[in-house]
């Protein structure tokens, strides 16, 4: 559910109308739903009351700091993937205890800024990482709270590039595996091993690859147990998928926290959960503006003002995001079939083929919905374009989030050198 709806023929977000919000910042922009993101998190926790669970938002699917500063309000804590996810993380006011640090490739200086903190623990994702968070935290007098990130050889997630937990790919250490390095692990001075760490994949839109590879992380906390090592946290990663309005139905939170009742619960663990897209992802949205209605022989275009560096899925993984007019749509006119296409200078800047959309002319605004995960996260400034605003609504309020840079900040970090 989200608070994106019309009223009297305008799109609304909560009680702020987009069209207004356009005239003053200019489009493109997102613009996010305090209330749907509260919500959303709600959801989450209601559907694992009575557990003993951290909710850590993963900041990667929207990094921007009021959206992690509301849920941080509701209670929720952060997986972070990189020193300015961490930092962005405790500057929304995040506390270090609910933090956790996943990624292949954290730096030596990540490891110690991360234990400086005090974060509640560090995803260990190969042996010479382990070696490393090792050395550095031995050589403070400090232990750094560990799980390793099992690799449970299981496909899943809504596309290839966001599978995570086959065999094949680069995450995780391989569940054959890790039993010797958690026997490793276990006579260090500088770590303290808290528990078993799994993230199979994005936008999984069923149940069934979850079930696989909890299984496959009991019975490696079994096996642990039977060596005498103590498992006290699982964390489950996030992964679980929402509708885009595709006409495909994405599992209910309540259904996903149950398989978690069912499987990972009876281990008498604390349960760490890693949402991103669930909680984000449909409440916001990207408002742009159609700049040209282009027709050739073949095909009518609509040219928008937003680009593929503003939202890349579509390009990067032949995402579906529903279109709407922010005009809401007159009843009975009847629709035309065009190609939603951007500006960027890319072949690739298509947002949709042969959709079915109300006549749309040049000026008008639309949306895409379900943009608040991995939209702005992704944006570049390919084709020198500016990153586009970031704007929270709540209620009637709206407040700009993140700016428009103008283009004599983008240049003055590009210093030119003093032979030119
Ligand atoms: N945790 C880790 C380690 C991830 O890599 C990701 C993203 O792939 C997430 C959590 C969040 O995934 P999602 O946004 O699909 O819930």
């Amino acid at each position: 559910m989200h608070r994106f709806a019309y009223r009297n023929g305008v799109l609304h977000a909560e009680d702020a109308s987009l069209e207004a919000i356009a005239s003053e910042v200019g489009t493109p922009f997102y613009c996010y739903s305090e209330a749907t993101l509260r919500e959303h998190l709600r959801a989450f926790e209601e559907a694992f009351a009575g557990l003993d669970v951290l909710i850590a938002y993963s900041v990667k699917a929207n990094p921007n700091l009021a959206v992690i500063r509301v849920l941080a309000s509701e209670g929720a804590g952060a997986d972070v993937v990189s020193g300015g996810e961490l930092r962005r993380a405790l500057a929304a006011g995040v506390p270090a205890q609910k933090i956790v640090f996943s990624g292949v490739g954290k730096t030596r200086e990540e490891m110690a800024l991360a234990l400086e903190e005090g974060i509640y623990q560090f995803n260990i994702e190969s042996g010479p990482e382990l070696d490393t968070l090792n050395e550095i935290a031995g050589s403070r007098g400090a232990r750094a709270p560990i799980a390793v990130r099992i690799n449970p050889d299981i496909a899943a997630g809504g596309h290839e590039k966001i599978s995570t937990g086959r065999a094949a790919d680069k995450f995780g250490v391989a569940w054959t595996r890790a039993r010797e390095l958690y026997v490793r692990a276990a006579r260090m001075a500088g770590v303290e091993i808290k528990g078993v760490d799994i993230h199979i994949g994005s936008q999984i839109s069923d149940l069934a690859p979850f079930r696989a590879a909890f299984e496959k992380v009991a019975d490696v906390v079994k096996d642990l147990r039977t060596d005498g090592i103590s498992i006290e946290r699982i964390d489950i990663g996030g992964g679980l998928g929402i509708s885009y309005g595709e006409g495909r139905d994405a599992p209910l939170t309540d259904d996903y926290a149950a398989l978690i009742r069912e499987i990972i619960a009876p281990l008498g663990v604390k349960i760490v959960v890693e949402p991103g897209r669930a909680i984000v992802g449909e409440a916001g949205v990207l408002v742009t503006r159609v700049l040209y209605d282009k027709e050739n022989e073949w095909r009518r275009f609509l040219v928008l003002d937003a680009g593929m560096n503003d939202l890349i899925r579509p390009a990067l993984y032949g995402s579906f995001h529903a279109f709407a007019p922010v005009r809401g749509p007159i009843d009975g006119a009847s629709p035309v079939v065009v190609d939603i296409v951007g500006p960027v200078c890319e072949s690739s800047d298509v947002f949709a083929k042969e959709r079915a959309l109300p006549v749309m002319r040049a000026g008008d605004l639309g949306v895409f919905m379900t943009a608040g995960a991995y939209g702005a996260a992704l944006a570049s400034q390919y084709n020198s374009r500016p990153l586009i605003p970031e704007v929270m609504v709540r209620g009637g309020r709206w407040a700009i989030i993140r700016k428009r840079p103008t283009f004599e900040q983008t240049i003055a970090a590009e210093p030119l050198p003093d032979w030119l």
